[in-house]
């Protein structure tokens, strides 16, 4: 049986998902559409696409012969494998005479995350033993930059971790899962998220990873209910704060007793007109394509979107907004969730050289919803996304699995293949996304009203 690279590195991202890539049932497996966008690789595809002793003998041959520098190339050392994206000729003696190799990683960053950087310990592990050297080092290189890592306080770790992996690629080993903020693009987010809930799992509560489950656990504090029940004073301080451990406590006993908690009343402006708002961009032509708006005025709604249609036509549709709201004449209360709009209209305004004197009604005007939830009223919610919120209070989007992934690709469609249903569909979500405001922001004036 062979670790790979990318067992790894898959190991590294999340045990779980090593063993439910290779174990778990897949016909819960659901890939999110932003990520079916790029090449998908298995374990399987990739051991079955190359032929492991050819390629690494190549390798061997290569570096025999005393070549400067080795592309993409495969190295083995009894069970474990990997693919170098480069290795390079340096000097210093190994088993092939007055010359060695250091493996190279071409990566966006030059301190990459745990799984990228496991990966290249991992390398230079095989590495190590097929020159003989004790070479601790392997190179990231980003564009012209090239950072050098060293592995001696990564290698036992690995060399421990290897067995693990073994055991899961084995199946003899079984990861629970650990539902975390990064799970939401998982393509094992349900499953997961399924297998959490009927446990009641710790890392349910927003905030809580894998290193404070363990302190918990080591506390006799083993779920959601234990933790509802637990004692402030006597939670460590040494991983998080008092408060984020007041929140988790509180949090904890909204989802026991599947009640909301109010920690704290505000007062909301008064103002005639309220504008609930939404902006998606298009991540792959890094363009705004649609500022939506929903206006209510004298208890009257109404849905309005501008669009750009092409990077050319953003400038036209800020104006456009920017007018409108200049002939709006009554003061109004900007609501949206989180801080994207108002990063999203500095930079439009910037970007298109449009007067900042507008820009700085609208930011003075604006409200952020999402901060409100967790610092002064908790729901008995794992996330708090929009959707979730908005769901919670009854509110269902046309389409319950679209999500704002799903919209960018739809979006997608709409540009480069003028696709009219996908944006009809990608303007209907952007109008529930509003209605969602809406409904949440009636929610809270009602049950935190500061009169
Ligand atoms: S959903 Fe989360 S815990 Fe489950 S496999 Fe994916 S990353 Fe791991």
């Amino acid at each position: 049986m062979y670790i790979s690279h990318y067992d790894v590195r898959l190991f590294y991202k999340c045990p779980t998902l090593l063993y439910l890539n290779l174990h778990g049932p897949q016909e819960e497996k659901q890939i999110h559409p932003i990520i079916k966008r790029r090449k998908h690789y298995t374990r399987n595809s990739l051991l079955d696409s190359v032929n492991i002793e050819q390629e690494s003998q190549k390798a061997i041959s290569q570096m025999e012969k005393g070549k400067k520098t080795i592309y993409q190339c495969w190295i083995s050392k009894e069970n474990l494998i990997a693919k170098a994206d480069r290795l390079d000729k340096i000097d210093g003696s190994s088993i092939f005479g007055t010359y060695s190799y250091i493996a190279t990683f071409t990566r966006n960053t030059l301190t990459p995350k745990k799984p990228l950087l496991m990966e290249g310990v991992y390398v230079t592990h095989i590495l190590k033993q097929i020159l003989d050297t004790e070479r601790d080092e392997f190179n990231v290189q980003k564009q012209d930059e090239i950072q050098q890592i060293n592995i001696t306080d990564y290698s036992q770790q690995l060399e421990e971790d290897l067995n693990i992996i073994t055991e899961i690629i084995q199946g003899e080993r079984e990861i629970s899962p650990n539902y975390v903020r990064t799970c939401r693009v998982c393509e094992w987010r349900y499953h997961c998220k399924k297998i959490a809930a009927e446990s009641s799992d710790l890392t349910l509560i927003s905030g809580i990873g894998g290193k404070i489950k363990k302190k918990l656990f080591k506390l006799g504090i083993e779920d959601v209910p234990s933790l509802a029940r637990a004692d402030l004073n006597n939670l460590p301080r040494d991983l998080t704060s008092a408060a984020d451990f007041d929140f988790f406590i509180k949090q904890a006993q909204s989802l026991t007793q599947k009640e909301a908690i109010v920690r704290e009343n505000i007062k909301f402006p008064k103002t005639p007109i309220e504008l609930f708002v939404d902006i998606e961009g298009s991540s792959h032509h890094n363009f705004v394509w649609i500022i939506g708006c929903l206006m209510r005025r004298n208890g009257e709604v109404k849905y309005l979107s501008f669009l750009a249609n092409t990077p050319k036509e953003e400038k036209e549709m800020m104006v456009e907004f920017s007018d409108f709201i200049s002939n709006l004449n009554e003061d109004f209360t900007l609501y949206h969730w989180s801080s994207a709009e108002p990063q999203y209209f500095k930079s439009l305004f910037t970007k298109h050289s449009l007067p900042l004197k507008k820009l700085s009604t609208i930011q003075h005007s604006s409200f952020d919803l999402f901060p409100i939830f967790k610092s002064k009223i908790i729901l008995p919610l794992f996330t708090y996304t929009l959707k979730d919120v908005a769901n919670f209070l009854g509110f269902q989007w046309h389409d319950p699995l679209a999500d704002g992934a799903t919209s960018i690709v739809l979006f997608d469609k709409w540009y480069l293949k003028k696709d009219k249903k996908s944006l009809q569909k990608a303007i209907s979500y952007n109008s529930d996304d509003c209605k969602a405001l809406l409904i949440i922001k009636d929610y809270l004036s009602k049950t935190l009203s500061a009169e």
